[in-house]
């Protein structure tokens, strides 16, 4: 049988008879959106990430949007985010006609690197032309940013800070989730990502609630809030009165209740893809250019296992020959990259993000790898020589 480099049947197997009989339960309800199971949903995922407030929505892209929105990005303002991510962390920004600023990576971690986001804010404050508004870290294959810096530098700034957590949801720092310092964590569901559902879902999490309210307002088409209220006499229902420009991004409910599921078995997942990861970094490390490495207190999701070679493209059709799937993320950084090439690249170069993109292949990562799948991973790497 071939590899799967992602396998959601070997979940799918494990939870199949609880996750049939939730989905049929909103069958028989018939509430398929935003029906009980979504309330419920939020409330554990909160729970899970010890945030205040959870929010389900329709996409981990309409996640990020979410807050912008509700903070009033607009045109002149600067957001500023990784180079080297999915091409979602950037595009929420032109939608609201302010522009991303391209920040380059640190080599060790593939995340954000702090010195040089802050030399990129100084640098637009010394044209002048934007004002920086905020922050987009990406906890980039699972594993947390550098929350602590992100906060002082925000802080410093007077800036907003968002941890795009779509790889990374679960991720902790010295035992704390993103939101300990982040104003709201946003993920995804795609079926892929490490907590992921049948179809598409996202969700942002808060302590704020004053932000929460606000955002779910937005994901309701600008709903009257219960702050709109106060005070105010309406002469018609006010459920049809929009106070401000929203959009239509729930989350379904038959996608909640998997979810649920999905949530029982994440905690346990998470430690099963660390020990692959472990056992990949044990048989690997003295054959590539180099393995993940996974700042001091972090513990990953492992959304992906990367790893680094000078011959990337021969190494990997060397794996494709030994019917080894693999994936390159991310072969075209943002800042070179179609629509995006007309941002600024932050201060100076982009060199890590420049280099990286041609040394890195991600391997078969996923909680239910086998080892002798495994094995044969780690054994057709070590017979190239190329
Ligand atoms: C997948 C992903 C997103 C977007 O999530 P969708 O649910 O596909 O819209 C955003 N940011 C990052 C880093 C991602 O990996």
């Amino acid at each position: 049988m071939l590899m799967h480099f992602i396998d959601l049947h070997a979940q799918r197997a494990r939870i199949e008879s609880e996750v049939d009989a939730a989905i049929q339960k909103v069958l028989q309800h018939g509430m398929f959106v935003m029906g009980p199971e979504v309330r419920a949903f939020e409330a554990q995922l909160a729970e899970f990430s010890n945030t205040k407030i959870a929010l389900g929505c329709a996409n981990g892209t309409e996640a990020l949007a979410l807050p912008l929105m509700a903070w009033g990005l607009k045109p002149g303002d600067a957001v500023f985010c990784p180079s080297f991510t999915f091409c979602a962390t950037a595009e929420i920004v032109p939608w609201l006609g302010a522009e991303p600023v391209f920040v380059d990576v640190k080599r060790e971690t593939y995340n954000m690197d702090p010195d040089h986001l802050v030399a990129c804010i100084d640098a637009v404050i010394a044209e002048g032309r934007l004002t920086p508004k905020v922050i987009i870290a990406v906890d980039l294959f699972g594993q947390s940013a550098d929350y602590p810096k992100m906060r002082e530098i925000a802080d410093k700034y007077g800036m907003k800070l968002i941890a795009d957590s779509a790889q990374g949801y679960g991720t902790t720092l010295n035992g704390k989730h993103p939101g300990e310092w982040a104003d709201v964590v946003t993920t995804s569901f795609f079926p892929a990502k490490p907590l992921g559902c049948y179809g598409d879902g996202g969700a942002v999490l808060t302590n704020d609630e004053q932000l929460a309210e606000l955002m779910d307002s937005v994901r309701v088409h600008g709903k009257v809030t219960a702050s709109d209220l106060k005070g105010v006499e309406f002469e018609h229902d006010p459920k049809y009165f929009n106070m401000r420009i929203g959009m239509n991004s729930r989350l379904d409910t038959i996608q909640a209740a998997i979810l649920i599921e999905k949530l029982n078995i994440f905690a346990d997942e998470i430690e099963l893809r660390n020990k692959v990861a472990d056992r990949y970094a044990e048989g690997l490390k003295d054959h590539v250019l180099a393995v993940p490495q996974v700042m001091d207190g972090v513990v990953s999701t492992w959304a992906q296992y990367v790893i680094e070679h000078e011959n990337r493209d021969g190494l990997q059709a060397h794996l494709r020959a030994n019917d080894v799937p693999t994936a390159v993320y991310y072969p075209v950084p943002m800042h070179v990259n179609g629509a995006y090439e007309k941002y600024k690249a932050g201060a100076g170069n982009l060199t890590v993000t420049d280099t990286i993109r041609d040394t890195v292949l991600a391997l078969p990562m996923h909680p239910y790898l086998s080892e002798d799948d495994q094995d044969k991973v780690i054994e057709a790497i070590r017979s190239f020589n190329g």
